[in-house]
């Protein structure tokens, strides 16, 4: 499906960035446009893909270009006030080419924390067009005032959005690496999950046609009626279809007889999508609960068997409990790659999610603690003990 990218804050613009750099090199499509919204100077000038145009600085009067400093309620009153010069950007997006808008920001920072959920609401109100998110988790170690942004943005956030599709940064942390080099290897793994998501609804022309093709609307349906969705990912690298206990053979492939090639493709599908599910998702949860789920499965078109992807559909109809459980394949001609991708839409056995609300609430609590306790210190230590000294004025 075709989507008009908004990028909010630094790993909003980031995350558009390497949006835009899988287009290219997948040709999958999917960014019908990118516009990244930021208060800081800086980081809108490190952006590579997006373009110079379609960059929107705001907030100039209030913090002159050097952000808002983890202040995500400075964040939110800024886009507020600056709604129009982010509209002035988005009046230039061919928005009756789009299918949704999706807006991408981390929610422990400012600009994107307070940002996102006032795109959001002021979206709603204008377009028809579903609007998403993609939210982004703080690491668990990275303090208080993260927490605490990050927990009430989602609240806000999945609020005002159509669906909050969330990526937890601490389900994900690489250790041993420089966090910049941790924060690219991360950020590609976001895309390569979204990307094969939203590519499955925008078949390109490649020619290579699946048996029953993810279309758009099964998207969106999916993510219809709202709440917070995760994305489970697993794939194989497809071997020669002549050698014989390779991944995957092809129907037609020489080793062994027709059926129990067929056979074979099926169990591996079937057990491709079982890794998905059950492995490392973008938000850890419960699957069992899940209101809507689905399922794509991506991958040169003779690799895609549909009784696979109908049995793997099956299994996730079983482990979810839902009723409405979609499925379907998305050809890529030359990929040499076979992937399922399942996503799990209205997920709410989330105890990442209860656990982060647990310490925002904590920090709450501590920083006013904290800000009492010093403004009492502070009094102390200016006011003479008994009181004798007069101020000035
Ligand atoms: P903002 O510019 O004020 O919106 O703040 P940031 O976007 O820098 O948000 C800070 C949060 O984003 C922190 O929780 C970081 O863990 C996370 N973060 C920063 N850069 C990246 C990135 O490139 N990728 C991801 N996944 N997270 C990031």
């Amino acid at each position: 499906m075709k989507l008009a990218m908004i990028g909010i804050g630094q790993a909003g613009g980031k995350i558009l960035d390497k949006f835009l750099e899988y287009d290219e090199r997948t040709d999958s499509g999917i960014v019908r446009s990118a516009i990244a919204v930021n208060t800081a100077k800086a980081d809108l000038m490190g952006l590579e893909k997006v373009p110079e145009d379609n960059r929107v600085l705001i907030g100039q009067s209030r913090v002159k270009g050097h952000g808002v400093g983890a202040d995500n309620e400075l964040g939110a009153e800024i886009a507020e006030e600056d709604i129009d010069e982010i509209q002035g950007a988005i009046d230039n997006i061919p928005v009756h080419e789009v299918d949704a808008f999706l807006i991408i920001a981390a929610l422990g920072g400012g600009t994107g924390s307070g940002g996102a959920p006032v795109l959001a609401k002021h979206l709603k109100r204008i377009y028809t067009e579903p609007v998403y998110g993609i939210g982004v988790l703080p690491g668990k170690d990275e303090g208080g005032i993260y927490t605490l942004n990050a927990a009430r943005s989602f609240q806000t956030f999945v609020s005002e959005v159509d669906n909050l599709l969330v990526f937890d940064n601490d389900a994900w942390r690489k250790s041993g690496e420089s966090i910049q080099g941790g924060y690219d290897e991360i950020n590609e793994e976001i895309v390569t999950r979204f990307g094969i998501l939203f590519g499955a609804g925008e078949v390109t022309g490649s020619g290579d046609v699946g048996e029953s093709v993810v279309d758009s609307s099964e998207i969106i349906n999916t993510l219809a009626g709202g709440g917070v969705s995760t994305i489970g990912y697993a794939s194989e690298t497809v071997e020669n279809s002549g050698s014989s206990g390779g991944f995957l053979s092809k129907i037609t492939g020489s080793g062994g007889s027709e059926t129990e090639d067929s056979a074979n493709t099926t169990n591996r599908i079937t057990s491709l999508v079982r890794k998905a599910a059950l492995g490392r998702l973008t938000l850890p949860c419960e699957i069992e609960g899940t209101e809507r789920a689905l399922l794509v499965v991506a991958g040169p078109s003779s690799y895609l068997n549909r009784k696979g992807i109908e049995r793997g559909r099956k299994w996730l109809e079983e482990q979810t409990g839902s009723m409405e459980v979609r499925g379907g394949d998305y050809p890529v001609g030359d990929s040499s790659q076979v992937a399922a991708v399942t996503l799990l839409s209205g997920v709410t056995n989330v105890p990442r999610i209860k656990e982060l609300q647990g310490k925002a609430v904590e920090a709450q609590e501590n920083m006013d603690d904290i800000r009492q306790e010093s403004e009492a210190a502070l009094q102390d230590l200016v006011e003479d003990e008994d009181d004798e000294l007069e101020p000035l004025f």
